[in-house]
Formats: C-alpha cells, sequence, structure tokens
C-alpha cells in the first residue's frame, strides 16, 4: 500500500494513537486534538517527563529569527512552563580562561524537564488533558495498528548527559567548559534556574569513563566558578542523532528522537522534537506526506548539524579556545553568530559528503521493509538478517 493511501486512511474519525508522552509525541496530540481529533497518548512510564526528573535544559533560541516562545504561541502550544531568559553566560576554555557569552534577546530559555508542576512537559500534558486528550500512563505500546505516531524517544546513544541534580544558593544562570578531559567531543555544562540545579558532562565519546568525567567536571565547575550542590541527586541521559531518509515505521511516522531528529552538535533537541510533532500532526490531518513536511522544513538544519558536529569533533582542546577566543569572545550577538553556524548554507552543502562519510550514529537499523508494519520500535529486519545469514 502507498504511503500516501496509508495517511489518508488515517485521515477519518478514527483515534489517533500516540506512543510516548514526551515534547514530541505531546505536541502532535495537542496539534491533532485542537484540529478536533480524538487522540490517546500511550506513556510507558507512571508519570510524564519520567526520564529527567527535574533536569535543567535549554530551549535554544538562535535557530530561527523568530523567538522560540512565539514559534511555540504561534503553533498553539502551552507556554506556560516557568522559563529563565538567558542573555549572558560564562563559558571556560581548558586552560580556565573565561569568555562572555552575550546576546541582547535570549539565547535559550531555561525550562524544568519532567513531572514537576513547572516543568515544560507538564504544561504540555496539561493542556493536552484540557483539550480531551486521553493520557494513559504505564502503558508500553508494542504494536500500533490504526491510525497513530510514534514518539518514544532515543534508542541508542550517540552522546550522553552525565551529572547531578541539585538545590543551591546559587545565583540563576549558565556556564560552560569546552574541555575533552572534562567532556570528550562535547562540553561540560551547569545551569542555575530558581534554587534548582543541573551539572553535566555531555560527551560525544569516551563513554565508559563516564564517572571520571563527571567527577571532573564537578571539581572544575567548584574551582571555577564555586559550584555549591545541597542534596545532589545523580541523573544521566542518552541522545540519539540519526538523519533517516524516510521517517516512517511501518504506516506511522516517527517523531522526536525515535526518528533520529536531533541537533547532532550539541544535543539542543527539544525544539526539534516539538517541530517533527507539529508536522507529523499536520501531515495527518492534511493527507499529506509526513516525508516531503520534515525533509523541507528540518532536513536542512538537521545536515548543517551533522557537518558542525564532525567539525567541533576535530577541534580539540586547541580548537575549542581558537573557537572561543577567535570567534565568540568580544561579539556582542552571540545569537546572530549561532544561527550563522546552524543555519544551512553553502558550505554545510559543499561539506555534508565528507562528513557523512565520517559522522556515524551507533544506531543500527534493523526495522523492516513491510509498509504494513505495525511495530513502535520495529526490529523485525534484525530476524530477517538473521535468516538471511542462515540461508
Ligand atoms: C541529560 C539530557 C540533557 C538534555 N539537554 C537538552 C537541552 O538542554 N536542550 C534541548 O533542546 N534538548 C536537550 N536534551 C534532548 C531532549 O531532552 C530530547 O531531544 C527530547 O526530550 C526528545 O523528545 P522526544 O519526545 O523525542 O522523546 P522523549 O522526551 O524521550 O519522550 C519519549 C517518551 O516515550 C516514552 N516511551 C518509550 N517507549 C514507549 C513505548 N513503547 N510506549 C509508550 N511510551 C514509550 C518514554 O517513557 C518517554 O516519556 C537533553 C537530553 C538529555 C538526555
Amino acid at each position: 500500500m502507498l504511503i500516501v493511501d496509508q495517511i489518508q486512511q488515517a485521515n477519518t474519525d478514527a483515534t489517533i494513537q500516540i506512543a510516548g508522552a514526551g515534547p514530541s509525541g505531546l505536541a502532535a496530540a495537542i496539534t491533532l486534538s485542537r484540529a478536533g481529533r480524538r487522540v490517546v497518548v500511550h506513556e510507558a512510564q507512571r508519570e510524564v517527563g519520567y526520564r529527567f526528573q527535574g533536569d535543567l535544559q535549554g530551549l535554544e533560541n538562535w535557530s530561527t529569527e523568530l523567538d522560540v516562545v512565539e514559534m511555540l504561541q504561534e503553533a498553539g502550544l502551552a507556554t506556560d512552563f516557568t522559563s529563565t531568559p538567558c542573555r549572558e553566560g560564562i563559558a571556560f576554555d581548558a586552560w580556565d580562561k573565561p569568555y562572555e557569552i552575550k546576546s541582547p534577546v535570549p539565547l535559550f530559555y531555561l525550562v524544568e524537564r519532567g513531572p514537576g508542576a513547572a516543568s515544560l512537559d507538564t504544561a504540555l500534558l496539561r493542556q493536552a488533558v484540557g483539550l480531551g486528550v486521553e493520557v494513559r500512563f504505564n502503558s508500553r505500546l508494542e504494536q500500533v495498528g490504526g491510525a497513530g505516531i510514534l514518539a518514544i524517544g532515543p534508542k541508542a546513544a550517540d552522546a550522553i548527559a552525565v551529572g547531578y541534580h541539585f538545590d543551591t544558593t546559587m545565583e540563576d544562570g549558565f556556564w560552560v567548559i569546552c574541555d575533552d578531559e572534562l567532556a570528550p567531543k562535547g562540553y561540560a555544562y551547569l545551569l542555575v534556574m530558581n534554587g534548582k540545579g543541573t551539572v553535566k558532562s555531555c560527551m560525544f565519546s569516551g563513554f565508559k569513563q563516564e564517572k571520571l568525567y563527571v567527577e571532573r567536571t564537578v571539581s572544575a565547575f567548584q574551582k571555577l566558578v564555586g559550584l555549591e550542590m545541597q542534596n545532589p541527586r545523580a541523573h544521566g541521559g542518552v541522545g540519539n542523532f540519526h538523519i533517516p531518509s524516510s521517517a516512517y515505521g511501518g504506516r506511522h511516522p516517527l517523531v522526536g528522537e525515535q526518528a533520529g531528529i536531533q541537533d547532532t552538535l550539541w544535543g539542543f533537541g527539544m525544539r526539534l522534537a516539538i517541530t517533527s510533532g507539529i508536522l507529523a500532526a499536520r501531515s495527518l490531518l492534511e493527507s499529506k506526506n509526513y516525508d516531503a513536511f520534515w525533509h523541507q522544513k528540518l532536513r536542512p538544519q538537521l545536515q548543517a548539524s551533522v557537518v558542525n558536529r564532525v567539525i567541533y569533533s576535530m577541534l580539540g582542546n586547541r580548537g575549542y579556545r581558537w573557537f572561543l577566543l577567535r570567534q565568540l569572545a568580544g561579539k556582542t550577538d552571540i545569537r546572530r553568530f549561532l544561527r550563522g553556524i546552524y543555519a544551512p548554507s553553502w558550505w554545510h552543502r559543499a561539506l555534508l559528503p565528507w562528513a557523512q562519510r565520517r559522522y556515524q550514529s551507533s544506531r543500527k537499523d534493523s526495522s523492516c521493509n513491510h509498509v504494513d508494519c505495525t511495530c513502535v520500535w520495529c526490529r523485525c529486519g534484525r530476524s530477517t538478517d538473521a535468516m538471511d545469514e542462515r540461508s
């Protein structure tokens, strides 16, 4: 059956099942429900945002001229979560030299993730439920038979962010350290908002030594900015960056990190997850091909982020210092500068074939080619491979 036929099938009065109550799944649910569709969201865990538990994250505000909060409002999504607009922070190089990061308008919004009353996840959940979406917790879907969207998050680790959540008397702010001894090919970060903090090593290699990198990250922030942690709780998670040729799993659109839709450079995946959820919902509402939607709206940015990642991975500590000193230091509008890096350009296009040869997601595609496959996380291809090998 052609995908278009499947989409048209979905455009009926049938209930739409969504697997996963993360930002991508809830954004899809809200968009569909606002258009009058009946939606049931299945969440495997007992509460929303379970894997984040109060994590502080940055909702990036540099990839478009339009402010991300306005973007959410224009898309009809709730913005009544607690957020702190961040215009100024400090980045350090491996030699402890500080560089001011400044932007006249928010570079990103600090938000809380998880089941807390003021979190982004709770705001989206509240809106969805208010619109009549049925959310079933402790409901882990393995198959989706009828119309549906699959939004179950990352399934492989291309990067990990590990560290602590804690209470603190520190002032709100953000600090970053670019040092491979703390976060190989990534960055160490400290975020503080309203007496709560998150300190993490976000690493793109060297996962086996994560404990060592976390210890070093904590020590470095204690030395550089007087990190003060009360009641520290260990926390970590993975990120999956992978550009699929098609983001359909069988007949269903895949959104957010389940599709691999992420910012391969630094892991700012929330905004992309939300956008992909909205696009998938629109594709069902308008009987259009979801691949055409995200290819047009997201793929060039995803490809640019792969090129950026490969270049960043090659920098090393001296390269980060060069980047901070020559590219960031003294700039009064870092937001504009970052948009220049994130926006797809001729040099991204020119370097893409080279970058794609160098960047490999750890995710192995074991999904099958059956367009009628109903699996939420398809591994059918694995048994087919095994059979092929045996025969
Ligand atoms: C430690 C850490 C820090 C991060 N920091 C940032 C940041 O600062 N800025 C940023 O933009 N991004 C950040 N990210 C990335 C961002 O959190 C993700 O990109 C985003 O949450 C992806 O949303 P999603 O909806 O695709 O998946 P998720 O948020 O993972 O949601 C998927 C949901 O599906 C549920 N689920 C899984 N399997 C099933 C099933 N079979 N049936 C039903 N439900 C299921 C899961 O329980 C989960 O609730 C960070 C990620 C991590 C791990």
